[in-house]
């Protein structure tokens, strides 16, 4: 494991062999200010995490034990972008062991979510949970919460990549939930449906918005949010066409949360 200078952001990324995470080790490592110390997932253990990220070697090899690698690597910051399933478990070895987190991990439940705010408020480590690290989706749910107010008639079609585990996704349902905050109660007109011939093909509800998950081979994360009114619609979208979208996010959350002692949900209330 190669030493760390004194000053800079010591990150541990869970998923490391992961799409994602290996994304995230890259990133972390072409930066001045962080660096890996440790890397962690169920697949690939024993490789060095800088060579299956296409970054060449970084003396960081992957664990699947993550208690012993957090006592190992002292890490500042936890990165996590795994999977929903055993997240809490993770999250609290992170905190009981003084670090922070950044959690990408999405379809977590939010009793889960609950459960680690209120352990973060007692250790006094900071969380940020977000549910799309890139600017363009911010901006989408930003504009989306704008339009919300006018136009009250919403339905969402969420298009991911064929490999996706989980539905809706983590953006579709925080957009709305945003939604029906930036509503504050106006109703949206009553589903006209009678006669459901194939069950589920008006989506599925989160609050009264309808989501529609689309799950193909060609697309990578993709989101239109589209407002009806009387003779017009409105169709908001945003296209991930990299993850490299996702880096500039992360890394802002991974030096933010360093001065941070409680739990933050959406990029949006970080920056
Ligand atoms: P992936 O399947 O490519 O990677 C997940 C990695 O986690 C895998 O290498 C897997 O082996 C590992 N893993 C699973 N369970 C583990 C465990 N218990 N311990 C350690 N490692 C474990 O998936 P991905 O495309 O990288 O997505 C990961 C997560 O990030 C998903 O929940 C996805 O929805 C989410 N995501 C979030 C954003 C965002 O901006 N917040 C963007 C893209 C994806």
């Amino acid at each position: 494991m190669s030493k760390p200078a004194k000053s800079k952001i010591k990150v541990l990324v869970t998923g490391a062999a992961g799409r994602m995470g290996s994304n995230v080790v890259r990133t972390v490592a072409a930066q001045k200010d962080m660096c890996v110390v440790g890397a962690v997932d169920i697949a690939r253990v024993g490789a060095d995490a800088g060579e299956i990220a296409g970054a060449g070697a970084i003396g960081v090899l992957i664990t699947d034990g993550l208690a012993a690698t957090l006592r190992a690597s002292r890490p500042d910051v936890v990165v996590d972008f795994t999977s929903a399933e055993g997240f809490e478990k993770r999250a609290a070895a992170a905190l009981d062991n003084g670090a922070r987190l950044v959690v990408g991990t999405t379809g977590i439940d939010a009793a889960v979510l609950k459960r680690i705010a209120a352990k973060a408020a007692k250790k006094q480590l900071g969380v940020i949970v977000a549910p799309n690290f890139a600017i363009g989706a911010v901006l989408m749910m930003k504009f989306a919460r704008e339009a919300a107010r006018y136009m009250p008639d919403i339905e969402i079609i969420e298009l991911h990549h064929d490999q996706k585990a989980d539905s809706p996704s983590g953006t579709a349902h925080y957009t709305a939930e945003l939604i029906a905050a930036a509503k504050m109660g106006m109703p949206s007109r009553k589903d006209p449906t009678k006669i459901e011939k194939v069950k589920g093909c008006r989506g599925g509800a989160v609050g009264d918005v309808s989501v529609h998950s689309v799950r193909l081979p060609g697309f990578l994360a993709h989101q239109e949010i589209i407002f009806g009114g009387v003779g017009q619609t409105l169709t908001i979208r945003h296209d991930t066409t990299s993850r490299d979208s996702f880096m500039p996010g992360v890394a802002l959350a991974v030096r933010k949360v360093i001065g941070m002692k409680t739990y933050v949900r959406g990029l949006e209330n970080v920056v």
